[in-house]
C-alpha cells in the first residue's frame, strides 16, 4: 500500500501544528507508523489523500452511527446553513433535541447543550458541587472524562486515593479534591467515602470506553448508588461515549440504576461538536440562569450542530430496532476475530455492547485498568499496521474501543476477518 501523499503531509503538518494533529490519539503514536490524512468518507468505508480506501471501524471516535455522510444528516445541515450559521439566541431546534433527549432518557427532566464531551464533563461537575456543596469528586483509574484539569490524575504512590496530576501544566492543587478509585472494585470507593466527608460526585463511564471496552458490573453500579444515597453524593453517568451507542435509551436502561445527572456527546451531534449534560429538576435548576451555578458558552446549541444532532437522534428513536442488529453484527465481527486468532494461538477476549465492540489480547477477563494494561499491546501494535496495509481501520491504541456503523455490511465484517487469518497467521 502507498501512502506517500499521507507521509508527505504529516511532515508538513508537524511544521505548523504541535505533533502535526490537533487531538494526540491522532498521530498513531501508540501504534508506530504515519496517521493518514482523510479526504472523504462513504458509509462504513473512508478513503486517504493516496486513494487507499479503508473499512472504518472508528467512525470519528464514535459519533458517526449511521456511517460517514449519511444522507438525512447531510441534507439536515445543507438546510440549517442556508439560514446561517449562529446567532448566538435561541433556535426552536435546542428544544426540539432537548425534548428528543429528555423523551429518551428517563433520568433527564432538563438538558444544557455544549460543544464538547469535555466541557459537559466540566460542567457536570461543577453543577454536582454546587448543588452538594461538597468539593471531593470521585473517578475511576482507566475512565476518560476529556481534558479538563481536575479529570487529568493519575494513580499516587503506594494506596493513597487522592490523585497526582497526569499532566505537566496541572496544579496539584487542582487535583487534590479528585479520589481514585478501582473499576468494578466497591472497595476502593467506600474507601474513599471513608477518606473523605466532602465527597460531590462519582463519576463513572458505566460502559467504560476509554480502557477499550470494559462494562461495569451491574452489582458495582448498584453499590454505587448505595454509596451515593447514603453519602449526599451524586452519581455522574457518563456517556459521551456509550450514549445511543450502546443503546437508546442510556446505561440506565439496561443496569437498572438510575444516575442524578447524565453527560452525552460523540453520537449526539451526529458528526458536529455537541455536548450535553442532564438530569433530574431540582438539580438542573442550580444551572446559570435559573440558579447560581455558572455556566455558557458563546456556540453552545450552534444551530447546524443542533441540526445534525436532531437528525442523528430522531432517526435513532424513530429506528431502536437498530441495536440487536448493530449488535448482531458487532458480536459476528469479535466472534470471527477470537476464533481467527484462537486458530493460531493466540489468546483474545472480547466484549460487544450494542455498536461498540472491544477486544484485548489477553488469557484472563479484562476488568479493570490494571487487566486492560497486562494485554499484549505489542501485539496489537502488530495486528493494527497489518490491518491498516490490508485496508481495515481499527483504533491506534489497544485501549480504544471499536466502532460498528449502520453502514457496516457483514460482508465487510467477513473481510475483516478473512484478513485477520491471514495476519495471525503470519504474526503469531
Ligand atoms: C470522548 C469522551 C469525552 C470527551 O469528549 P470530547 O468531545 O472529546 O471533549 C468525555 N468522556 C468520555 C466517556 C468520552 O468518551
Amino acid at each position: 500500500m502507498n501512502t506517500q501523499a499521507s507521509i508527505k503531509a504529516f511532515d508538513e503538518a508537524q511544521t505548523y501544528i504541535p505533533g502535526g494533529v490537533n487531538s494526540p490519539v491522532r498521530a498513531f503514536k501508540s501504534v508506530g507508523g504515519t496517521p493518514l490524512f482523510i479526504t472523504e468518507g462513504k458509509g462504513g468505508t473512508m478513503t486517504d489523500i493516496d486513494g487507499n480506501s479503508y473499512v472504518d471501524y472508528v467512525q470519528s471516535w464514535g459519533p458517526l452511527i449511521f456511517g460517514h455522510r449519511d444522507e438525512s444528516i447531510e441534507n439536515a445541515v445543507i438546510e440549517a446553513v442556508r439560514h446561517g450559521l449562529s446567532f448566538g439566541a435561541p433556535t426552536q431546534a435546542e428544544t426540539e433535541l432537548a425534548h428528543e433527549v429528555v423523551s429518551i432518557f428517563d433520568s433527564i427532566d432538563k438538558v444544557r447543550f455544549v460543544s464538547s464531551g469535555t466541557e459537559a464533563v466540566m460542567s457536570a461537575i461543577r453543577l454536582a458541587r454546587g448543588f452538594t456543596a461538597k468539593d471531593d469528586i470521585v473517578k475511576f483509574e482507566g475512565c476518560y472524562h476529556g481534558h479538563s484539569d481536575s479529570l487529568l490524575v493519575q494513580a499516587g504512590s503506594g494506596l493513597a486515593t487522592f490523585g497526582n496530576p497526569s499532566s505537566p501544566g496541572v496544579p496539584a492543587d487542582f487535583t487534590k479534591h479528585t479520589l481514585l478509585a478501582k473499576y468494578n472494585d466497591l472497595s476502593s470507593v467506600e474507601k474513599c467515602f471513608k477518606d473523605s466527608d466532602n465527597i460531590a460526585c462519582i463519576i463513572i463511564e458505566p460502559i467504560a470506553g476509554n480502557m477499550g471496552l470494559v462494562p461495569a458490573d451491574k452489582e458495582f453500579l448498584h453499590g454505587l448508588r448505595k454509596l451515593c444515597d447514603e453519602h449526599g453524593a451524586l452519581l455522574i453517568f457518563d456517556e459521551v461515549m456509550s450514549g445511543f451507542r450502546a443503546t437508546l435509551h442510556g446505561a440506565e436502561s439496561i443496569t437498572g440504576v438510575t444516575p442524578d445527572l447524565v453527560t452525552l456527546g460523540k453520537v449526539i451531534g451526529g458528526g458536529m461538536p455537541v455536548g450535553a449534560f442532564g438530569g433530574r429538576k431540582e438539580v438542573m435548576a442550580m444551572l446559570s440562569p435559573e440558579g447560581p451555578v455558572y455556566q455558557a458558552g458563546t456556540l453552545s446549541g450552534n444551530p447546524i450542530a443542533m441540526a445534525a444532532g436532531l437528525a442523528a437522534v430522531s432517526k435513532l428513536k424513530k429506528n431502536a430496532r437498530l441495536y440487536p442488529i448493530l449488535q448482531e453484527r458487532a458480536e459476528r465481527l469479535v466472534n470471527g476475530l477470537k476464533a481467527a486468532a484462537q486458530k493460531n494461538g493466540i489468546a483474545m477476549v472480547t466484549d460487544v455492547r450494542g455498536s461498540m465492540f472491544g477486544f484485548f489480547f489477553s488469557e484472563s477477563p479484562v476488568k479493570n485498568f490494571d487487566d486492560a494494561a497486562q494485554a499484549d499491546h505489542a501485539l496489537f501494535a502488530k495486528f493494527h499496521a497489518a490491518m491498516l496495509n490490508e485496508g481495515f481501520y481499527f483504533a491506534c491504541s489497544g485501549y480504544e474501543t471499536g466502532f460498528i456503523s449502520t453502514a457496516t455490511t457483514d460482508a465487510m465484517v467477513d473481510d475483516t476477518i478473512k484478513a485477520a487469518e491471514k495476519i495471525f497467521a503470519e504474526v503469531k
